[in-house]
């Protein structure tokens, strides 16, 4: 689609609209001329080239990227209007477009029933689902995996309950014997499991978890803030499908959380909340009975504890799921590209003399270090940190992100290596563009080049 005419549309289909209220006068207070704009917007779009290329495939590093045009154009013709979806007087029409869009999200989960709402992120989003838990489990610890997001340790501090971080395994999921040791204790009331970590995409086993926490009375929360949508890839022909297990047991989760500003085509600013049971929607309020929560109208203000929310990200969001919906056919083809994008790349890795993969990705994040001699963390970190900073600069770029590794959690996958440091940093691509898929021997060949050239520039005498 051409943004630049669907940009132009966009103002006329709002202006066609504004017109049928009768003409009015601007304020000359706010009026700008186009000289004057001309000129701030100089300098306004040459200070944006200070970022790094996040749209291009050469850009292999941390999980960002452009939205689609469908929601740049969805955002700025709602914009131009402004709703706030705190409440349904602030924009009717974008908070029936949120509604919709949630509905295809907990579609998506086999939710069978749902209350659920956009948030502006996956961390207001995870706090909610902890505030539901707090409510529903007072006294009662959160338990979380040692790799889960920083967030879920951070919002226990905000809501005043403890957290508990539990031991991985040697792929980065929850440990479940931990898991069960700790809810012997009684102290926990609301498991988080994530299925996708942020540093590594390595799933927790809700399948598995799921038994657990029922024979123990606890809730569970699943923070799919990265990645709910590869519930679409579950089970699906081909090498990206996903083993369906922990993706289905989500449908019988109590809530879970996801980023469309992360796999969903968004522009930041779109995080999501879901709860299975949508009587919880009564601890948001002071006197309203639970009945309500179950009319066909929902009110989002009364049900969310952010209250001004861009109308314009549920228009985004909506306008997209018209064209990419959350189905295996729509969003599962985008997501599977960089799934096979990142088994490309990790068989390339596997085969390197230079390059080793630190664990097989599960999902479309990759990780993997230099092969360094002697084969020490000090080494692979130094060498990770240069060839971070000399592919940026170089004429022919590759942007690649790092990972600190600590030292248990490398040598449980490298008992080789020799341990002489608290943790190494390692190398991290995050193939979430779909062009990637196209990309992956280019990009392994110059990593491998940047790798080699370190260390011919470390075996050459200082002159
Ligand atoms: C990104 C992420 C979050 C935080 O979400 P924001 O949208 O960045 O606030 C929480 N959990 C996981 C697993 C994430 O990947």
């Amino acid at each position: 689609m051409d943004l630049q005419r669907w940009l132009g549309r966009a103002t006329h289909a709002i202006q066609d609209w504004a017109d049928t209220f009768g003409p009015y006068q601007p304020h000359p207070s706010v009026l700008v001329d186009d000289d004057r704009f001309g000129a701030v917007f100089e300098e306004f779009t040459g200070r944006l080239k200070d970022n790094y290329p996040f749209f291009h495939p050469h850009y292999a590093g941390q999980m960002l990227k452009p939205p689609h045009p469908a929601a740049v154009v969805g955002y700025l013709t709602a914009m131009l209007i402004n709703p706030n979806n705190h409440a349904l007087d602030g924009g009717p029409a974008t908070a029936r477009m949120e509604r919709e869009a949630v509905a295809q999200l907990a579609t998506m989960f086999g939710f069978d029933t749902h209350l659920g709402h956009l948030t502006t992120s996956g961390t207001i989003a995870n706090l909610e689902a902890l505030f539901v838990a707090r409510e529903l489990h007072p006294g009662r610890g959160v338990a979380y995996s040692e790799d889960a997001h920083y967030t879920h340790g951070r919002m226990c501090g905000v809501l005043g309950i403890k957290g508990h971080p539990v031991r991985t395994d040697s792929r980065g999921r929850i440990d479940l014997d931990a898991l069960e040791e700790l809810l012997r204790t009684g102290d926990v009331g609301t498991v988080v499991l994530t299925t996708g970590t942020t540093g590594l995409g390595a799933v927790d086993p809700v399948d598995h978890a799921l038994p657990l926490a029922e024979r123990y009375g606890v809730r569970v929360h699943v923070d799919a803030a990265y990645g709910g949508f590869f519930t679409l890839l579950a089970g699906a022909d081909g090498p990206e499908g996903l083993p369906p297990g922990p993706w289905r047991a989500i449908a019988r989760c109590d809530s879970v959380v996801v980023d469309p500003h992360k796999h969903g085509l968004q522009p930041y600013g779109c995080g999501a909340v879901l709860f299975r049971d949508p009587e919880v929607g009564r601890f948001y309020l002071h006197d309203s009975p639970y009945t309500y929560f179950t009319s066909a109208e929902l009110h989002l203000g009364e049900i969310s504890l952010e209250c001004s929310r861009a109308g314009a990200s549920a228009a985004a969001l909506w306008l997209t799921f018209q064209l990419l919906a959350p189905t295996p056919e729509g969003l599962g083809r985008v997501l599977g590209a960089g799934r096979r994008a990142a088994l490309q790349w990790a068989d390339l890795i596997t085969a390197s003399d230079v390059l080793e993969l630190y664990q097989r990705p599960e999902l479309d994040i990759l990780s993997y270090f230099p092969v360094v001699e002697p084969a020490t963390l000090t080494g692979i970190d130094t060498t990770s940190a240069r060839i971070l900073a000399n592919g940026m600069s170089s004429p022919d770029p590759v942007f690649l992100s790092t990972l600190k590794a600590g030292r248990a959690a490398f040598t449980a996958r490298h008992p080789k290596i020799t341990a002489d440091a608290e943790g190494a940093r390692i190398l991290r691509s995050v193939l979430m563009k779909p062009e990637s898929e196209h990309y992956v021997e280019h990009l392994h060949a110059r990593v491998e080049q940047l790798a080699d050239d370190v260390r011919v520039a470390e075996a050459r005498p200082c002159l």
